[in-house]
């Protein structure tokens, strides 16, 4: 949630089009111009997930988790492997649900980052001491599984190298 610059404070992997009341107009009107209730939201986690969604507990405390002023890991726990959100708390459950968190175009973005960083850090210690490699760019899949090379050539690392073709 609220990764970088101009993205969905919501889901945090489409542009931030709309500007959606954290708290809906609905609830609490005095809110409407409140800019502390204005967060950048994509149009498909404002107008198709969350919508006028505000859970709240039984005192009327919210549910939702407010990125602007909470961590989401203090309720939330991204499992790496699978891509998918796991709650830690109640207001995790309701986020994950309401902000839909989970839907499979974001777990499958999330697993493939993963499994590119994973690549990316065990060709590193080759990539940085110039020692030959398989000249393969191996993909190592959330499972720990590795296809088999297919040649087995030297290359120095460099984009240059004609052994990475
Ligand atoms: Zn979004």
């Amino acid at each position: 949630m609220a990764p970088g610059a101009e993205r969905c404070m919501y889901c945090g992997d489409n542009q931030g089009t709309d500007i959606d009341h954290h708290e809906p107009m609905a609830r609490d009107p005095l809110r409407t111009f409140d800019w502390l209730n204005h967060l950048l939201a994509c149009s498909h986690c404002n107008s198709h997930h969350k919508r006028d969604r505000f859970p709240v507990d039984e005192h009327g405390r919210p549910l939702l988790i407010d990125p602007s002023v909470e961590d989401p890991f203090d309720h939330l726990l991204l499992s790496l492997s699978v891509g998918e959100y796991r709650a830690l708390t109640e207001k995790g459950v309701q986020s994950i649900e309401v902000f839909g968190l989970n839907r499979p175009i974001l777990a499958r973005g999330r697993q493939q980052t993963f499994d590119v960083v994973v690549m990316c850090l065990r060709q590193w210690p080759d990539a940085v001491s110039g020692k030959a490699c398989t000249g393969r760019t191996s993909w190592y899949t959330s499972s720990g599984s590795s296809p088999a090379p297919t040649s087995v050539r030297p290359c120095c690392g460099k984009w240059s190298c004609p052994a990475r073709r």
